[in-house]
């Protein structure tokens, strides 16, 4: 028998999560578009009301949510703002090779600090030159007595100058290639750690990527999570867990643009009606409100997946991303083209959930990755 209904808990952490994403995320999503300024006075809001690090065992400061819990979440920040939702799901991202891979004694250290902190971390794999393939990265720690050296080059690193450490991918042995590669704790102050810019760019601006330049940088040991030459596998199990994340973002996104436009459009009175009388418009809007659902379904499904130990909880977690961030870009796009003019002014925050829902269709594999990862699993 199959049961949709969501579990009390789980219906009092989306009425949690939406009230925090509509009387704090909402009203300052503008602002930070605008200001392109990573939103610490929300982060510190969300660690008070204990919406940070949700899937993060509470021994740790976390709040053990399952993935289906996470992915009920990150639809209502994604809702209220998907640039901001990010600062905090991308340090979920970067904590979770630590959570998959990490000793007890690494996880109280640096689930501990960033818990006390309140601050975030940032997942550092991409290079200039390693963006789809992860398995061209050149940045190299080598091991030199009791510490590794850290040379090498990452770029677009969400949270990454506002971040208290990094998990930083590098090569242990530049002969190996990708079969040494490794995960490492770096923190951000470490002599040697090069903040050399952060990006401009079009949407989610409320979140930051710096590119850093690593000059022999000592990491000790104590700081290599798991064994040398886990690091692909740690990567790419990191992703089955957290592509369903970006899927609710990137839902959460199309939710809100489609409520404001279906809104929008009952109020709109041309030719002396609602334009919804003419099918033309709402047939766009039944077409959103499908694909959201859809979306919606294949995502808890991915989740559901993951929860509960199915081989193909990876697969689908990819089917998850790819579907619903191509929802999230056709279902903004046509809330700013049923809003004509309006959607496409700054009145209104659709033509912002446009230019936040193209990236959700980049970052965590793009999606033309994500179709690789299907067709070689379907397919094997
Ligand atoms: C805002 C932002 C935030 C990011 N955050 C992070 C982060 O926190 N940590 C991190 O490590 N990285 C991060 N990234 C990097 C992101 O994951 C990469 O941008 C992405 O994986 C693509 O790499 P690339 O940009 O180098 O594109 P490329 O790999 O150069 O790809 C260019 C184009 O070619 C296509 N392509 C490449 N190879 C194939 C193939 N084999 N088959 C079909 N098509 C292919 C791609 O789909 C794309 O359309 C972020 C990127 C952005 C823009």
């Amino acid at each position: 028998m199959i049961d949709f209904s969501l579990e009390k808990n789980q219906i009092e952490l989306r009425e949690k999560v939406r009230d925090f994403a509509n009387r704090v995320m909402k009203p300052e999503a503008r602002k930070y578009d605008e200001l392109a300024e990573f939103p610490w006075p929300i982060v510190k809001k969300a660690y008070e009301e204990g919406i940070m690090n949700g899937p993060m065992s509470p021994e740790y400061g976390g709040h053990g949510y399952s993935i289906l819990e996470s992915a009920i979440s990150s639809e209502e920040l994604g809702a209220g703002c998907v640039g901001i939702g990010i600062c905090m799901d991308a340090s979920t991202l970067a904590l979770t090779p630590l959570y998959l891979g990490a000793s007890e004694e690494q996880k109280k250290r640096f689930f501990g600090q960033i818990n006390e902190e309140k601050s975030v971390a940032g997942y550092a794999l991409t290079e200039p030159n390693a963006g789809s393939d992860v398995a061209g990265i050149k940045s190299n720690a080598i091991l030199h007595g009791d510490k590794y050296i850290l040379n090498g080059h990452k770029r677009f690193i969400t949270n990454g100058s506002p971040s208290s450490f990094l998990t930083v991918f590098a090569l242990t042995n530049s002969e190996k290639g990708a079969r040494s590669l490794t995960a490492f704790v770096v923190p951000t102050n470490s002599p040697g750690v090069e903040m050399v810019a952060d990006m401009r760019k079009m949407g989610q601006r409320a979140s930051i990527q710096t590119e850093f330049k690593f000059h022999d940088v000592e990491i000790p040991i104590k700081n290599r999570i798991g064994e040398e030459g886990n690091g692909f596998l740690l990567a790419m199990r990191t992703f089955d867990r957290t592509r369903t994340g970006v899927a609710a973002l990137s839902l959460g996104n199309a939710r809100e643009a489609f409520e404001t436009a279906k809104h929008w459009a009952k109020n709109r009175i041309q030719f002396g009606k609602p334009i919804t009388v003419n099918q033309g418009v709402s047939f766009m809007l039944a077409d959103m409100a499908t694909e959201i659902e859809a979306a919606r379904l294949i995502t808890w499904h991915a989740a559901w997946a993951y929860d509960n130990g199915q081989k193909s909880a990876g697969l689908l977690s990819a089917m998850s991303k790819l579907y619903a961030s191509d929802v999230g870009m056709r279902v903004t796009t046509d809330a700013v083209q049923v809003m004509a003019g309006d959607g496409y002014s700054h009145d209104y925050l659709v033509e912002k959930m446009m230019r936040d829902a193209k990236l959700c269709q980049i970052y965590e594999g793009t999606n033309q990755i994500q179709r690789l990862v299907i067709g070689k699993g379907i397919l094997k």
